[in-house]
């Protein structure tokens, strides 16, 4: 597995001539093959040359709508802050989602689809998600004396966070409302370092020691917590 610009990339060595770079579909999943006797420094080289092509497929399926896997019914999960709850359906004409205990109970209409109820829970956690970056960010900010210009929340399968160096505004996915809510802080102050530092280079792993020791930890534990897409 190789690590470049942010992007996990599945590497296959096979008996083969050339290297080919596959992005796949639904998910925009990355996977190199390449010649047996080709060395992971050769590999990597290539697949640097290709990351502005490899990130423009990758955004072409972030835009897809994905077919989702759950049909939000009693018994299947859901994370909220890196907690899990099991998911009670009640019928009713007023969509709401309460957390008790650990059960997330889930009203929806008895008629409504899989995607409709997906939506739901989609808002409904962005709303969490902007209450807590609305707390992290400027806390963050002040750390570390960067500011964003603005921020945004929005659903995507390939990503945790990015941001635009040039206009200072910053994404995060809402699926970080699933996760810990360390990995928010960590993907925070990635984005927000990411504003003097365009690269993951020395530069940028010193500023990450520098405000938060413990980052290497964290993002091992966001890595380890799959996104949507592969549950
Ligand atoms: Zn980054």
């Amino acid at each position: 597995m190789l690590n470049i610009s942010g992007i996990p990339i599945e590497v296959c060595k096979k008996d083969i001539k050339n290297m080919h770079l596959y992005v796949k579909p639904p998910n925009g999943n990355v996977t190199v093959s390449a010649p047996l006797s080709m060395s992971d420094e050769a590999i990597e080289r290539f697949v640097r040359t290709k990351v502005s092509w490899i990130k423009k497929q990758i955004g072409k399926f972030d835009n897809q709508p994905r077919q989702s896997e759950r049909e939000y019914v009693s018994g299947e999960t859901l994370y909220v802050w890196g907690k899990q709850y099991y998911l009670h359906t009640e019928y009713g004409s007023k969509n709401s989602l309460v957390l008790f205990g650990d059960k997330a109970v889930l009203t929806v209409r008895r008629e409504s689809t899989a995607e409709q109820r997906e939506n739901f829970v989609r808002e409904w956690y962005r709303v969490l998600l902007k209450a807590e970056i609305a707390r992290l960010l400027p806390k963050w900010e002040k750390i570390t004396g960067l500011k964003a210009t603005n921020w945004q929340t929005k659903y995507m399968t390939t990503r945790w966070g990015t941001c635009n160096t040039k206009t200072g505004k910053i994404w995060l996915n809402l699926q970080l409302a699933k996760k810990t809510p360390e990995c928010l802080e960590y993907v925070i102050l990635h984005e927000l370092i990411h504003l003097v530092e365009k690269s993951h280079n020395e530069r940028f792993v010193s500023l990450m020691d520098k405000y938060m020791p413990m980052w290497r930890e964290v993002k091992t534990t966001l890595n380890g917590q799959i996104l949507d897409y592969m549950e």
